[in-house]
């Protein structure tokens, strides 16, 4: 018997036959883990009135409350790429999220610490959040982005059985039970980061919400290895929560840092779901769902780590794409997502419209007077032609990655608004087949 979630870009399918673990007795939490709340809203039905996964929410931080389900953006170096904060804050950006590796290695995160913290550093002063570094040093730090390598050929169980660097890449991150080495993808010197590393170097970097250090495996691993390094991923979260902890009390007068698990487990329904049942044991303020997966797969593993994961707890979906990835991920119970896409495609002139993503370096767009996107609320579309900001990408002057890049990323804020108004409103399912139809209907010119 299969229960289905159906969506006209997606259907998540949740079969009976696979058992929730039973999990583990629940931890005791942190008395300061009061500081970090998270509320639910309205509810979403599915689409044929049976309960569903998604939600609206409150997140509160020490630097304020976002509210979900929410779009968060992505400053990996302590920066949205080529857009001031204030702008960002001005088109109604709620969170960013910075880099604990990029952050580490440069500009070091005592820096980060003395600065009082990532916000203060890069004058943002709403909430932030960090990843743990986990997913860099084991795909940037092996070849930078050009492979993503776990074990090495030597590993006992089966010798090059999990070999995932592509040919002619070198190897630069080894695993073992305790941590990572790791090569700089900046300059090749080797660092290690463990468990408790990654808390002290995120606990410095300051950020509202970090996340768990966890091995990052690949759809090419074996099963077996996908076993093993979730074993791995669960001992290094207790590891994670302890020296979280003894840190939280260690730095008594900073303001509270939640701490995220993070739920590995690839495409294997029943690795999700113990991982979710082992660590919503533990006393992490919420959870990243990460780790590989599939375009076609995601609406379906979110949905079943919504699941077992706890109600009372916020999800994070760690690195999605594009717009219908996000409405897939609300539905099956993501409470906020990071996307690092409409600054990463500002930088090559493509831009958000409601009819999909567009491209500037059409010659037709010449003498293009209208504003990127008609009756686009931004403060690039109040003020700049399609023409002049063609004119600076072809003249390479960054302000035309500024002004795309503050299009964007209010395109999309702005739609994910829209979404958790239309599950108040009880119209979710109607925004999103109108919206998706609009985006993706017409060819992209
Ligand atoms: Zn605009």
């Amino acid at each position: 018997m299969t229960r289905r979630r159906a969506g006209r870009w997606q259907t998540v399918q949740v079969p009976d036959s696979v058992p929730v673990p039973e999990a583990p007795a629940a931890q005791a939490a942190h008395p300061r883990q009061s500081e970090f709340g998270f509320e639910v809203g309205t509810r979403l039905p599915g689409p044929d009135g049976s309960p569903g996964l998604g939600r609206t929410g409150t997140i509160t931080t020490p630097h304020g409350t976002i509210q979900t389900p929410a779009f968060i953006a992505v400053g990996t170096k302590a920066t949205v790429k080529a857009v001031l904060p204030e702008s960002m804050a001005e088109l109604g950006a709620q969170a960013l999220l910075a880099n604990a590796y990029h952050l580490y290695l440069q500009p070091g995160a005592d820096i980060l610490d003395e600065a009082g913290g990532l916000g203060r550093f890069m004058n943002w002063p709403g909430p932030t959040f960090t990843d743990s570094g986990g997913f860099q040093v084991m795909s940037l730090g092996s070849g930078f982005k050009k492979v993503i390598d776990m074990k090495g050929p030597d590993a006992p169980h089966q010798a090059g059985a999990d070999d995932a660097v592509a040919p002619g890449k070198e190897r630069l991150a080894h695993i073992d039970d305790d941590g990572v080495w790791f090569k700089s993808h900046l300059n090749g010197d080797r660092h290690r980061f463990t468990p408790e590393i990654s808390m002290q170097v995120q606990h410095q970097i300051g950020a509202d919400i970090m996340f768990a250090f966890d091995e990052l495996t690949t759809l090419h691993n074996s099963r077996g290895y996908q076993e093993e390094a979730l074993e791995r991923t669960r001992l290094w979260a207790q590891r994670c929560v302890d020296e979280h902890f003894r840190l939280t009390d260690e730095r008594a007068g900073k303001p509270y840092q939640a701490l995220f698990g993070v739920i590995q487990g690839a495409q294997y329904e029943d690795l999700r779901r113990k991982a979710c049942a082992d660590l919503g044991a533990m006393p992490f303020d919420g959870y990243g769902i990460g780790g590989a997966l599939e375009k076609e797969n995601l609406g379906t593993i979110v949905g079943w780590c919504s699941e077992v994961l706890p109600e009372d707890r916020p999800r994070h979906l760690l690195g999605i794409s594009e717009p219908d990835d996000i409405f897939v991920a609300i539905e099956a119970g993501a409470d906020t997502f990071d996307c690092v896409s409409p600054t990463r495609v500002a930088r090559n002139s493509a831009f958000y419209t409601a009819e999909g993503r567009l491209n500037l370096s059409g010659a037709k767009y010449r003498r293009d007077w209208g504003p990127l996107q008609d009756g686009c609320d931004c403060y690039t579309c109040a003020n700049y032609s399609r023409a002049y900001i063609r004119h600076l990408y072809k003249a390479s002057e960054m302000l035309s990655h500024t002004l795309i890049s503050i299009h964007n990323e209010r395109f999309v804020v702005r739609m994910v608004d829209d979404a958790r108004r239309a599950i108040e409103d009880g119209t979710f399912y109607e925004f999103k087949a109108e919206t998706l139809g609009r985006y993706y209907g017409s060819p992209a010119v």
